[in-house]
């Protein structure tokens, strides 16, 4: 069975906003147990807000939430406290599991000073450090810039300071929940400034695919993969097709066509849903990756399946912190 790395899960989110919630329990695709029987050997726990009123103190709960879990379920999960041992973590008989923050208002309120919003940041990563990647934004707009659901909003000054900041940190860039102007924008700026920030997409599908807001434009996708960037390949129903599960195998080699070999990997983005509807049966939880890449095991070569289920991901972070 191959590892798997997943660039994307919002267990965090859940154990914070959900009474009762359990990372034990059947609730949301990516239980600690269902990580194990998938064989995922590293997860990317996102530490996601909502821009507006308490974001602050929602990010704040959800690294307690990550300082916790790793303290009450040490038999499940693990950090990465040295990346020398990224090598070994496809061995471990445990998950590793970083952070990523998923929209900026995490650490910065709309009204805060951003001075002060840095040492919030700063603070945070004294527990979550290292730090896979941020995202400016997420679905709606913010004082960073516009989000996936904005109209023609991109980088704003606040978004530029914040590039600027994160250059040379080796902490990435996440396009996930940009707006297209906004991922232009990113692209574009980091490189007239010739920051030093890695550009992924950690949860994104096709739009050639599936016409959806939340899917990249190819040339959107061909930048993230001339940069050396990843591509985390999306779970969510709505993000692969109407009806049709298989419609994922066609997102995945869409992706390898693009030029996206050293690129594509998964970030299932597995969140809490009371009613269940919003991942296709056979991609409902973690343990279904061996499914996912047997089913994968016609269509793609050898490397290529290698690639996908932990290698690309595997170098990036190789590249980005050793
Ligand atoms: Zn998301």
């Amino acid at each position: 069975m191959l590892p798997v790395f997943d660039l994307h899960c919002d267990l965090l989110a859940y154990l914070t906003a959900i009474d009762g919630a359990d990372p034990m329990g059947d609730e949301i695709g990516c239980s600690l147990p269902s990580l194990e029987e998938g064989n995922v050997k590293f997860q990317t726990l996102a530490i996601f807000t909502m821009t507006g009123e308490g974001s602050v103190e929602s990010g704040a709960e959800q690294v307690m939430a990550f300082s916790e879990l790793l303290e009450d379920y040490d038999a499940y999960v693990q950090v990465l406290d040295d990346p020398n041992d990224l090598e070994n973590i496809a061995e471990s008989d445990f998950t590793t599991v970083v952070t990523a923050i998923e929209n900026a208002s995490g650490f910065c309120g709309e009204e805060d000073d951003l001075d002060e919003a840095f040492k919030t940041f700063e603070t945070m990563l004294e527990t979550i450090a290292p730090l896979l990647y941020i995202s400016l934004t997420h679905n709606e707009e913010n004082r960073f810039g516009g989000g996936n659901l904005s109209n023609n909003v991109g980088l704003k000054a606040d978004g530029r300071v914040l590039l600027d900041y994160l250059s040379e940190r080796r902490i990435a860039i996440d396009l996930s929940h940009t707006s297209d102007e906004l991922a232009r924008d990113i692209i574009d700026y980091t490189y007239a400034q010739g920051l030093n920030i890695p550009i992924i997409a950690s949860h994104s599908n096709f739009r050639t695919i599936r016409d959806h807001i939340r899917n990249l434009p190819d040339d959107i996708a061909q930048e993230v993969i001339a940069r050396g960037g990843l591509i985390g390949m999306n779970f969510c129903h709505e993000f692969i097709d109407e009806f049709d599960s298989d419609v994922l195998v066609q997102h995945i080699l869409h992706g390898f066509e693009l030029g996206g070999a050293n690129a594509m990997a998964f970030g299932s983005d597995f969140f809490f849903s009371p009613d269940d509807a919003e991942f296709f049966y056979d991609h409902r939880n973690s343990a279904q990756f061996p499914n996912i890449l047997t089913q994968l095991d016609s269509v793609l070569s050898q490397e290529q399946l290698h690639a996908l289920s932990y290698g690309n991901a595997l170098h990036f972070m190789n590249r980005l912190w050793r």
